[in-house]
């Protein structure tokens, strides 16, 4: 998703990677500051405050997002990056909670640290008044300004929909309650999708009826992209269930059925698996360094072992090699699968039934 992301530096083995749309956020900040302050004070101390406003929010929402990844990494989960976007901040984790109280607080961390960060800007708006006697009064306007964005970052959040964090707080809850977490991800997604297109409506509204059109589109441009992030939760999540629902043997048996997605598995006999080579899409590959799935692990296991650069798998059954796959068949079963094709079986079938 973020491919256009620069790394910016390393939080206890976390990537912070700045997305170039952040350019966009970083230029609407300091231009929404600058053309606050510059009747009051000058254009010069204006594009200073904004500047600063500018790097002061950006370190807001990355503490909001370091929140959310020690949290989960001080819950065992492991945390792949923080993104900071024209939206915000994204933390992405490599797996989930396996508990509702995990995902809970991994959750409410960040609005938390958001009304923190608004409760420390505001009392430091409150003294550097008194503190800075040359450029009190900006100091504190700047300072004030930032409490307040913090709170709103604080309480946009908390929203009830995903992927925003009051989504998650709601899903923890729903998972909770009906002990299905997939229900409960694709619950919350729905609610994501519903505030999502409600915020794009009235801020398309607001932006045909009234003149504040830059801060109306912005609102129509944020809805949108709650509504698309919220979609792309409810099919990841249904995913996620089709593949923990289809074993291998399924899909090597859809393969079959569908003569267009065959599998060329290399045969057992082909294979030596003690031996250093095996070959492979006519390359000769050491089936000795490739992962091992059995056909009755489930089809995310299989998908997993494709990581890592890994182009192909060999197949097991009950411990005994069956055959090598390579990912791009699998890919192509996928697809099928995706499309409703259902394996006349999910269920293991006796040994031998399997090429
Ligand atoms: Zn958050």
């Amino acid at each position: 998703m973020f491919t256009r992301a620069v790394r910016l530096l390393t939080i206890r083995g976390v990537d912070v990677r700045l997305d170039l749309s952040l350019i966009v956020l970083a230029a609407l900040v300091v231009w929404t500051f600058a053309i606050r302050f510059a009747a009051e004070h000058g254009l010069v101390v204006a594009v200073v405050m904004g500047l600063a406003g500018m790097v002061l929010f950006l370190a807001s929402i990355l503490a909001h997002e370091v929140a959310h990844a020690l949290e989960a990494l001080h819950r065992g989960i492991e945390v792949e990056s923080i993104t900071l976007l024209i939206f915000g901040g994204v933390t992405q984790m490599h797996a989930h909670s396996s508990r509702p109280r995990d995902e809970f607080v991994i959750a409410a961390v960040g609005p938390f640290v958001s009304l923190l960060a608004g409760a420390v800007f505001g009392l430091a708006g409150t003294v550097a008044g008194d503190l800075l006697p040359l450029y009190g009064a900006p100091a504190e306007q700047l300072l004030r300004l930032l409490a307040a964005l913090n709170v709103l970052l604080a309480v946009f959040n908390l929203v009830p929909g995903a992927p925003l964090d009051g989504g998650r707080v709601l899903r923890a809850g729903l998972w909770a309650v009906l002990g299905d977490r997939a229900r409960a991800v694709r619950m919350s997604a729905r609610v994501g999708q519903a505030l999502g297109l409600a915020l794009a409506g009235y801020g398309l509204w607001v932006a045909l009826t009234s003149p504040a059109t830059i801060a109306a589109l912005w609102v129509l441009a944020i809805g949108g992209f709650l509504f698309w992030a919220a979609g792309q939760e409810h099919r990841t999540s249904r995913l996620d269930e089709l593949y923990r629902s289809t074993t291998v043997r399924a899909v090597l048996e859809l393969g079959r059925e569908h003569p267009a997605t065959t599998f060329p598995l290399l045969p057992p006999e082909d294979l030596d698996v003690d031996g250093p080579t095996g070959v492979v899409g006519g390359t000769t590959t050491s089936t000795s360094r490739l992962p091992t799935v059995d056909l009755d692990d489930d089809l995310h296991t299989l998908v997993d072992a494709f990581q890592g650069d890994h182009g192909s798998v060999l197949l097991t059954d009950g411990g005994q090699p069956v055959g090598v796959v390579e990912e791009r068949y699998v890919a192509r079963a996928i697809a099928l699968l995706r499309r409703g094709a259902t394996p006349t079986s999910r269920t293991p079938t006796t040994p031998g039934g399997t090429r």
